[in-house]
């Protein structure tokens, strides 16, 4: 046992490192790389996960777990390395049903599309992306036949990104939601439209990263443990123990997009930081579970950023940087964070609307593996559906199907994860008042790191080692429900 056991840790650790040498790479090509170079970065990429690939589906691999896993071993593992004898078994198991030439195609297809995607968004032209796109839908069916021959291809998406959850689950959330936020979402946008014009101008992009520092610091982001960058589209990224990475875009004329953006990878940050030390070279470790994983960033940028009492405490701060700010009083910002109104970017979209976003791409990721609208027509059926949900359409697919960057590199069934995440959030700020007194008062006071420390001793010390159904029914002793959520904007906006 102990033998068997110091050679699995090693060969993870072994494995580790290819990992570490493809994130690392993939980091670099979205950040700082020069365009020239993302040919053979992408060459890498796909070298270094073949060679983990190698690894995961090894006999001699298979032969350590299969030995691990016999009940007399099993049980005196300790509760990280259990479930990374699990989590691991499965993932063989799977793996094995795939041939590597395969494998190696669709890592570096993924890498290709993403590349055309930028191009295509940035010069509007979906007929660039179209092929690529077409090419990974087609093989992440494939991918999941080899891996999952007797499922339902989405189910088996959805439960990648969100484990324990299915179409049927989703579909009963999203409806009550769809239905509960079509009136409220009239109700608000027919009254009139704030006057925001003291914001007009442009704010310097160095003063915005000071900013976006600012602001990680204030909810607990762990400057010791991640540093941050620039990227097109923000993303928050685990390059190994003890460095998580997070970064942002930054535009001239949208400061608080920067800031919204800052808060809410910092709290994915937050949740991959502080998870704790006992777990660390174990599966808990990495936490695939999104849904779970937008709760904590979104409770960050909806149900605590979005909080006129969020800003008190730092609000003077931030306008020290931004020189612009202390001509428009708190209560003008705070009408510009949460201004309701339809529109295209989802990104872009406050709280309420957003909802909306994600039930299109839900419908969409449906429409592609449920009833295989063909590709060509996916933008016009894009537009459709935002005429239906939020009475807005696209003039171009770059601000429609092409906006976002997730069906690029084939995660679909991700998108869901994001409103799971705002579900999961109505019922924690419930909790967190009902353990912590007024979520408004405790901010006011500047003691934001008093909620992030419940969040940490609650939910992110645990990583990944319930799923999120698991872990919302832990801490708030309830089934998973919309309607804290509705409730939360109802009371709000209404
Ligand atoms: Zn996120």
């Amino acid at each position: 046992m102990e033998d068997t056991l110091k050679t699995f840790k090693e060969y993870l650790k072994r494995r580790k490192q290819f990992d570490q040498a493809q994130t690392m790479l993939a980091w670099d090509m979205q950040t700082a790389a020069p365009k020239d170079s993302v040919e053979s970065k992408i060459e890498s990429i796909g070298f270094f996960s073949t060679e983990s690939f190698r690894m995961s589906t090894a006999k001699e691999y298979g032969a350590l777990l299969e030995e691990l896993s016999k009940p007399e071993q099993f049980q005196k593992l300790d509760e990280g390395m259990a479930i990374t004898v699990e989590r691991e078994r499965k993932k063989y198991k799977r793996f094995q049903r795939v041939p590597e030439a395969f494998y190696t195609e669709f890592v570096t297809e993924k890498a290709r599309s993403e590349h055309a995607w930028e191009e295509a968004k940035e010069k509007d032209d979906f007929s660039i992306y179209e092929p690529h796109l077409d090419k990974i839908i087609s093989m992440t069916k494939e991918f999941v036949h080899y891996i999952e021959p007797d499922q339902e291809v989405y189910e088996v998406l959805l439960d990648m990104y969100e484990e324990g959850m299915d179409s049927h689950t989703i579909d009963t959330i999203f409806t009550e939601l769809k239905e509960g936020l079509k009136p409220l979402i009239e109700k608000i946008t027919s009254k009139p439209q704030p006057d925001l014009s003291l914001l007009d101008g442009r704010y310097d992009i160095q003063a915005q990263k000071k900013v976006q520092d600012v602001l990680l610091d204030y909810i607990g982001f762990n400057f010791d443990r991640g540093t941050t960058a620039e990227s097109v589209h923000p993303f928050t990224i685990t390059l190994c123990h003890g460095d998580v990475r997070v970064t942002n875009s930054y535009d001239e004329e949208a400061p608080i997009s920067s800031m919204f953006s800052a808060i809410h990878e910092g709290g994915h940050a937050i949740f991959e930081q502080n998870v704790n030390e006992k777990y660390k070279d174990t599966a808990v470790e990495e936490i695939e579970l999104m849904g779970l994983h937008e709760s904590q960033s979104r409770f960050y940028e909806n149900m605590l950023g979005r909080n006129k009492n969020f800003w008190i405490p730092v609000y003077d701060k931030v306008a020290e940087i931004l020189p612009q700010l202390k001509n428009v009083p708190l209560d003008v910002f705070m009408q510009a964070i949460n201004v309701v109104k339809p529109s295209l970017i989802r990104v872009d979209a406050d709280e309420v609307t957003y909802c909306m976003h994600i039930i299109l791409r839900y419908e969409m990721e449906k429409a592609i593996f449920i009833d295989h609208v063909p590709t060509k027509e996916l933008p016009k059926l894009w537009n459709k559906k935002m005429e239906e949900l939020l009475g807005v359409v696209p003039q171009s697919d770059a601000e429609g199907i092409m906006q976002d960057m997730h069906w690029s590199d084939g995660s679909f069934g991700y998108f869901p994860s994001y409103l799971l995440g705002s579900v999961y959030d109505g019922m924690l700020l419930e909790q967190v008042e009902e353990e912590l007194g007024s979520v408004d008062q405790i901010l006011a006071d500047g003691r934001i790191k008093e909620i992030t420390h419940w969040l940490n001793e609650k939910i992110h010390q645990y990583g990944s080692l319930y799923t999120s159904k698991e872990v919302i029914e832990r801490v708030c002793h309830k089934e998973i429900s919309a309607r804290p959520l509705l409730s939360y904007f109802t009371k709000k906006y209404d």
